[in-house]
């Protein structure tokens, strides 16, 4: 037997069948690569679904985490931190906010800055506004605010009756959403690039007509940048490639480079919409996790990874697209953030067969093989990759 499928026996005996069993125990991880319970090393090209953001065990994430957890590691929202307000200084100081202010809820997830977010829309819409409208194929999260408006009924069907009055329509579809927003909705919830669906980006002025269509009818556009933000697309926030400022942008991911922290943002009449009471958390700003989101935007900026993000991203899908290749269908998405689109159900046996070469690479639909490396790979380390591409391919056939 070996370690990794002892571990496995003991995590399906004790762990909730949720996820399935996992095919990998992961022990340690340096720069890019990760080792397993049996020894093995990988090229981590998924980085935990688009967290570790500077790799696994960087030098400044390690110091910061290690001396915040030294100093104080929790203090409840009852006692103020200053690494709270320094986090929020630079996230506030990284959007264009125009004229108005922008203000940041801590959370220490994706789901709950979505969570923070529906509240802070209906505490800011007027009466009788109280419609969402939200995207098919849309992920927001997994808990039941955050649920009612992930538009894939295979995970938010089993779970219903939902609170929240949600209508959903097609992705990039601006008449779709003209037809939807009147007076009675109080936001739209959309992704700039929907990552769960497959990586696809909305069409080109979709988020443009989002933006006039909100300001229409007087609803906040609510922007779900927990996957696309922090530097993924080569730029801090995906949205800032289409000239549109959002409502509400929320974030997490690869905020925390690895700890767990999320992320709501309420810009102009939503930085204030909250009254005191009106929300809260115990863990919510945590100061090591803090602390590890700005080591991360440190390093994100003295490092200049947002143009090698946007450099590197480019090369892996110049050289993933040069392939002729009979499986291979195409990519989508822009940055350090790809889906790889298969000519048939085999994103499983893309998996399986990276994995055997020493690339961990994630099958997100049955045709789409998601790739979200850390933001500090190589030119060297991308390479690597597409050198194996096509053997990777022949055997996932
Ligand atoms: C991952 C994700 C979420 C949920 O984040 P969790 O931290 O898993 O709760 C929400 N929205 C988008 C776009 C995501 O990619």
């Amino acid at each position: 037997m070996s370690a990794t499928t002892d571990l496995q026996a003991r995590f399906e005996a004790v762990l909730m069948p949720n996820y399935g069993t996992p095919p990998l125990a992961l022990v340690r991880g340096e720069g890019r690569r990760v080792f397993d319970a049996d020894g093995r090393a990988y090229l981590d090209l998924i980085a935990g679904i688009a967290v570790s953001a500077l790799g696994h065990a960087h030098p400044a994430l390690v110091a910061a985490v290690a001396d915040q957890a030294a100093a104080i590691a929790h203090t409840s929202n009852l006692f103020l931190h200053e690494r709270e307000i320094e986090l929020a200084e630079r996230l506030v100081s990284l959007l264009d906010t125009g004229a108005g202010e922008a203000r940041v809820f801590f959370a220490n997830s994706g789901t709950e800055a979505n969570e923070a977010a529906l509240k802070l829309v209906k505490r800011a819409a007027g009466e009788g506004r109280t419609r969402i409208v939200a995207t098919e194929d849309g992920f927001h999260g997994r808990t039941l605010g955050a649920l009612s408006i992930t538009g894939k009924p295979a995970i938010r069907d089993p779970f219903g009756p939902h609170g929240t009055d949600v209508v959903f329509v097609p992705h990039g579809d601006a008449d779709a959403l003209h037809e939807a927003v009147d007076e009675t909705c109080a936001a739209v919830v959309v992704e700039p690039v929907q990552g769960e669906a497959g990586v696809v980006p909305a069409p080109e002025g979709y988020l443009a007509e989002v933006r006039r269509i909100c300001d229409a009818a007087g609803a906040a556009f609510v922007l779900d940048e927990i996957q696309s933000g922090i530097g993924r697309t080569g730029r801090w926030f995906a949205h800032q490639a289409h000239g549109v400022t959002p409502d509400v942008l929320t974030l997490a991911k690869g905020l925390g480079g690895g700890l767990p922290i999320g992320a709501c943002v309420g810009l102009g009449r939503y930085a204030t919409a909250f009254a005191k009471g009106d929300h809260g958390s115990t863990f919510g700003g945590n100061p090591v996790a803090c602390a590890a989101a700005l080591a991360v935007l440190d390093t994100i900026d003295g490092d200049n990874l947002l143009a090698s993000a946007a450099e590197l991203g480019t090369l892996l899908e110049h050289e993933i697209t040069a392939l002729d290749h009979p499986l291979l269908a195409g990519v989508r998405g822009s940055g350090l953030w790809l889906g790889i689109r298969l000519n048939d159900a085999a994103s499983a046996g893309f998996q399986a067969a990276a994995a055997a070469h020493g690339f961990l690479v994630n099958a997100l639909t049955p045709d789409t093989v998601r790739l979200a490396p850390p933001l500090t790979i190589t030119r060297d380390e991308v390479l690597e990759f597409t050198a194996a591409l096509p053997a990777i391919l022949e055997e996932a056939r």
